[in-house]
């Protein structure tokens, strides 16, 4: 009998994570779509566009010049280091070093490190919920707790300084701040982020702030970042980001952390052991992407706002189903719970776990659970898509529930 049944095959560590749900539900849609299935997939959050020719273009001439088929710094490529430093001041006012820079396999990959780099076992932190379902599985992996803070639709999905005050203990080392935020669509307002980070200041807690979706804001509402707020949390504080959203470039892979030189530096190491460098021609692309003007972004946002509004109009208008209006990103986080227990299409679901299923079975339409985000009761669905799909999507889950 062989001696490696004796114990676990996979590691504790590992075997405690789920899979990502987002990725799930989109490998499934895309997995039915391919097997002719006429399945609607509001499930990742992924933009319909194609990234802008000049990106690909850059990206065609870079797989030409056989400097890029070879290793390359792992923290990066030197100019786009700077790039992304220079970006980082003219979007959002934050001013860093290339050297404060590292450049990361997306934006997931540089969350990941962050959490690897800061956190110790049975160190604490603060993660506003509904969050994006890969945080408390990275903030295990890093071999810390999450100790979620529940916000509601009526509370607009913010968190408060009240909140966190009394979630924080003296393991409490860190908290994710994310706005716009992934599930909701919600904005923080300016004096709340700033109030925000006093609070993280005054306690000595860091910062991780995700500032993946900065450009995506709709009917007024703007994305600030945390440390141009509050100059004083810049040593504890990692902003985290990439040009999947803002460039549709989500298959590509590029993301960076930016943060105080000693954290930068350990996760610099982690990454020579882990990844080495990012592709080349995927930074040669985002080099091109981060360098360039922000037309295309404006583009891409005029379309999602215009999404944003008719999902959340159609599903406002569904007897049973709430939602709060997207203020940014590009998702609906509808409650449901008023028509769980109802009999759909031949069945009760009675959770939003089964509701998907009844979701995706009958009118082929897959849409991510609000468990995954630690918001039973809830779902959440990308207006990443395009007009039509969205429109004939939103039009079945309607169907089905009236
Ligand atoms: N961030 C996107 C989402 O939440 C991409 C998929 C993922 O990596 O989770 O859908």
């Amino acid at each position: 009998m062989s001696r490696i049944s004796e114990r676990s095959r996979i590691s504790l560590k590992v075997s405690a994570i789920q899979e990502s749900a987002t990725l799930a539900v989109d490998a499934k849609a895309k997995a039915l779509q391919a097997a002719g299935e006429p399945v609607i997939g509001f499930g990742a959050g992924e933009p319909d566009f194609p990234t802008p020719a000049h990106i690909v273009e850059a990206a065609a001439a870079a797989a030409h010049d056989p400097s890029t088929h070879k290793y390359s710094p792992a923290a990066g490529l030197p100019k786009l280091r700077e790039a992304i430093a220079a970006k980082t001041l003219r979007d959002s006012g934050f001013a860093c070093t290339a050297g404060q820079v590292l450049v990361t396999n997306g934006g997931k990959h540089a969350i990941y490190n962050a959490c690897q780099v800061l956190l110790d076992p049975g160190d604490e932190v603060l993660l506003p919920a509904p969050y994006w379902t890969s945080y408390p599985e990275m903030i295990a992996l890093g071999g810390g707790v999450t100790v979620a803070l529940p916000t509601t639709a009526a509370d607009g999905f913010r968190v408060t300084v009240d909140q966190l005050e009394a979630a924080r203990t003296d393991r409490t080392k860190a908290m994710f701040f994310v706005s716009p935020s992934n599930p909701t669509g919600a904005v923080y307002p300016p004096e709340e982020v700033a109030a925000i980070g006093e609070w993280a200041l005054g306690h000595g807690i860091w910062v991780l702030t995700d500032e993946i979706y900065e450009h995506l804001t709709f009917r007024g509402h703007d994305a600030v970042s945390m440390p141009t707020l509050v100059p004083g949390l810049v040593d504890q504080c990692v902003i985290l980001n990439g040009v999947a959203k803002t460039y549709a470039m989500t298959g590509w892979r590029v993301g960076w952390m930016i943060g105080p030189d000693d954290v930068i530096k350990a996760a610099t190491n982690l990454q020579s052991h882990s990844t080495s460098n990012v592709g080349n021609v995927a930074q040669r692309a985002a080099l091109a992407a981060v360098s360039g003007d922000l037309v295309a972004v404006g583009e891409m946002r005029d379309a999602f706002e215009r999404r944003g509004d008719t999902m959340y109009s159609m599903l406002s208008a569904i007897d049973g189903v709430t939602c709060l209006e997207p203020e940014g990103a590009f998702y609906c986080f509808p409650s449901f719970e008023g028509v769980l227990g109802r009999e759909i299409a031949g069945s009760t679901p009675r959770t939003s776990l089964e509701l998907c299923e009844v979701f995706l079975e009958a009118a082929k339409v897959a849409v991510v659970p609000g468990e995954a985000f630690g918001a039973p009761g809830y779902a959440r669905l990308s207006f990443a898509l395009g007009d039509d799909d969205l429109v004939e999507g939103v039009g079945r889950i309607a169907k089905l529930l009236a």
